[in-house]
Parts: C-alpha cells; structure tokens; sequence
C-alpha cells in the first residue's frame, strides 16, 4: 500500500484549499497515479503551533507503477505546478505532497526518506491515513496505526471537515 498526503493552507490558482486538494488529486491521476481510496479532508492546526491559518489534510492510497523516487518527482512537479515557492520549512503552502509510505520499503536518502520521518507524530497525517489504511504497520517501528495514534501528543488539534463549525 502506498500512501501521500496532501495539505494546504494559502489559496492558489484553483482556489480555496480545498479546491486546491481536489485539483491536486486530479493532477495526480493524469499522471500514472491511480487514487485508491481518499480520506476526509480534516482541519488541522499548524504544527508547530502559529498564526498561520489552519491547513487542509487529506491521505490517498494510490497505486502506481511509478518507483518510489519516481513518485516523489512527480508529486514535486505537482507542487511547482500548484505555484509553491519554498522558503523555509513549515512555512504556509498552496500545497505540500508528502510520500508517507511505498509498500513496506525503507529508504533513508536525504532527499527520500520513507516512511516519512515525522508521519508518526503528526495527527493530521494519521487520523486522515486511518480512514484508508486498515491494518498498516509502520515498517520500521513495527508499530499498528492505532497504537500510534494512541501515543500521538494530545496537543494536536484535527477535526473533519464535515464536523467543523460553520
Ligand atoms: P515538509 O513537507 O516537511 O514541510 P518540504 O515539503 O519542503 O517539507 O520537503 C522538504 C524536502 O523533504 C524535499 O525536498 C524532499 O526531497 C524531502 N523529503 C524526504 N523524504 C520525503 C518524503 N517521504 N516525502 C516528501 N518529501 C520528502
Ligand atoms: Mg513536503
């Protein structure tokens, strides 16, 4: 099972951050990518804490032929294509495409690390991943999805979309 995350929290060209997930999971598609399944998008709070605005989280479990790197590549394409300027990290962004995880593979490359280094501690990466990923371990930990979530920081604020306050 491979899995990407998508997050944004400033408006592009295609719109809201909203708008902006769903033209990114188009892009993919036209792109060797196949989307398996898609989570709820979630509101998330800036992790590390800022007056940033809230960010936009979805998880997709794709398939592709594409190779691990490949994959990246091509979701750092999407990324320029949305208009993403990259300054420092953790920075706001039209849109942040992350590989969380290629089947069981570990790859430890600066420019590639998979599973991703910080997925493990980041609610608005789990939560959204549970809802297409049943039964994943983390490779390298060894440790279920739920009992990662379980051990996440309580100070992380998620909630899906559908349940926020309008
Ligand atoms: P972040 O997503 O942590 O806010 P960026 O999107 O700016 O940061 O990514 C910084 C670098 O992280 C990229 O240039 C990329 O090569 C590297 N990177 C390493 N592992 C991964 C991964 N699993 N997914 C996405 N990028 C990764
Ligand atoms: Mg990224």
């Amino acid at each position: 099972m491979i899995f990407v995350a998508l997050g944004a929290n400033l408006p592009s060209q295609f719109g809201s951050p909203f708008e902006t997930l769903h033209a990114a999971k188009k892009a993919m598609q036209r792109r060797e990518i196949t989307i398996i399944a898609e989570s709820q998008t979630w509101l998330t709070a800036p992790v590390p804490v800022s007056d940033q605005p809230w960010y936009h989280n979805e998880v997709v479990r794709i398939e592709t032929a594409l190779s691990p790197y490949e994959l990246l590549e091509v979701l750092q394409e999407i990324e320029e294509e949305f208009g993403r300027v990259r300054t420092v990290r953790n920075a706001p962004r039209v849109l942040d495409l992350d590989l969380i995880a290629y089947d069981r593979e570990i790859l430890n490359k600066p420019a590639l690390i998979v599973p991703h280094p910080r997925m493990h501690k980041r609610a608005f990466v789990l939560l959204p991943m549970r809802e297409v990923a049943e039964n994943w371990e983390h490779p390298v930990m060894g440790v279920s999805l739920n009992d990662l979530i379980m051990n996440l920081p309580q100070d992380q604020q998620a909630v899906p979309m559908e349940e926020a306050a309008v």
